[in-house]
């Protein structure tokens, strides 16, 4: 379910003339909450978290992780900067083996790649997110590994600086309560470690709102998590591992634009189409932005995504073959599913499975089936495809509308009686 809040009028009186002579008035604070899940978060009294919400909207079921992503930190942070699943950024734990940054790099890359010059800081107290996810891309960060309220007191300090312009920050004390007391809105100690980080949180947004030069800035304000958990620990695939927080908060967030299913990747994009960077396909972000007023910034530019990699199951009772892929989110694109170079079906861009009955009529042992699946545009421009092979064993099951058209030979020992 989304909640979305009603939004506070915006009040546009002067900002105009200002915003043409002080460039950059966007600002962005992003919130990590390491493991922090929504149900415990509604639970939770947070009054500052409820006023952003109160300036913006709330998702309670976003999630950190599809196709088995692992729902660990390394991972979930890594989604969560560079906007695109653990296949790509190559993280699929902790020891950041793999990871493929240089492809798929943290956002502040793609801010730079715009062009435009940004003041970007981060307080973190978890090191993999500065050596490892954001290598040297931040033009500041502190490394406060105690204590949240020490991040959180670094960040309020440095949110004095005239010309920043993000600031990221990473509670870790959640997902500590969590590993010793247990996931969960039942478990006290979970909920005060999210009560403390709200009030945290209040320290930072208090700076935020006595910058000398606030009353002529426009701050987006995002908070989510890397990863739920459940019991002592997180990692698996249950619901409450994967389901995560969303708030965004700030004048230009609209509750219009968030889709049916909200996921981690999608908070990168949504930065940068804040700060009017144009999406670019050769990125191959999996998230999309959401959130943002759809009279206030262009419309964002939403790339194909290619059917790779196509997974298939087979029900051994109806012998039905299930094929999945990735969604395709960008509109007029049409899928063609061939069966062994013949075309079985013509799908619209936005199906993301589909289910065959093939017939088994004459086949013995294990039946063989090639699929491929091709995405092109309707304007033709655009295609690309994947393909994957699939075998139903059938073994001595002679189907009784086949039987008669099986040449049946005799057994050896009989041939030779
Ligand atoms: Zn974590």
């Amino acid at each position: 379910m989304i909640i979305i809040m009603k939004m506070k009028p915006i009040l546009l009186t002067g900002l105009v003339a200002v915003s043409l002579l002080s460039g950059q008035n966007k600002k962005l604070l992003f919130i990590g909450i390491d493991g922090c899940r929504p149900d415990a978060l509604t639970q939770a009294e947070t009054p500052n978290m409820d006023e952003l919400i109160g300036g913006g909207i709330y998702i309670n079921d976003a999630l950190c992780s599809i196709n088995g992503q692992p729902t660990v930190s390394g991972p979930g942070w890594s989604t969560m900067i560079t906007g695109v699943w653990y296949d790509k950024h190559g993280v699929s734990d902790n020891s950041f083996s793999g990871s493929n940054f240089d492809e798929y790099p943290p956002f502040t890359v793609l801010l730079e790649e715009s062009g435009q010059e940004y003041h970007t800081a981060s307080f973190i107290m978890w090191t993999p997110i500065h050596t490892q996810i954001f290598g040297n891309t931040m033009d500041y960060n502190e490394l406060h590994s105690t204590f949240d309220g020490s991040v959180a007191q670094g960040a309020a300090d440095y949110m004095s600086t005239p010309d920043l312009d993000v600031l990221f920050l990473d509670f870790d004390h959640v997902d500590h309560a969590g590993h010793s007391y247990g996931y969960s809105p039942e478990v006290n100690q979970y909920i005060d470690a999210i009560e403390n980080v709200d009030e945290y949180i209040g320290w930072v947004i208090d700076a935020m709102e006595n910058r000398p030069t606030f009353q002529n800035e426009d701050w987006l304000i995002m908070i989510t998590s890397d990863h739920g958990g459940i019991g002592y620990n997180h990692g698996g695939q249950s619901i409450e591992e994967r389901q995560i927080p969303i708030i965004l908060s700030g004048s230009l967030v609209s509750g219009e634009t968030i889709p049916e299913q909200s996921y981690l990747t999608n908070m990168a994009p949504t930065l940068l189409h804040y700060f009017g960077v144009e999406n670019n396909c050769e990125w191959q972000l999996d998230g999309i932005s959401m959130g943002l007023d759809a009279n206030q910034f262009p419309e964002y530019d939403i790339c194909p995504n290619c059917p790779s990699p196509i997974t298939a199951e087979v029900d051994p009772s109806s012998l039905n073959i299930s094929l999945f892929w990735d969604e395709n989110m960008a509109p007029d694109h049409v899928y063609s599913l061939y069966r062994n170079e013949e075309l079985i079906a013509t799908l619209d861009g936005f199906v993301s499975e589909y289910i065959d009955t093939p017939s088994l009529i004459g086949l013995s042992g294990e039946a063989m089936f090639n699929y491929r699946l091709v995405l092109e545009s309707n304007s033709g421009d655009f295609s690309c495809e994947d393909e994957i092979s699939v075998g139903i064993p059938l073994g001595i099951t002679i189907l009784e509308e086949n039987f008669n058209e099986l040449e049946l030979f005799p057994a050896v020992d009989e041939a030779y009686g």
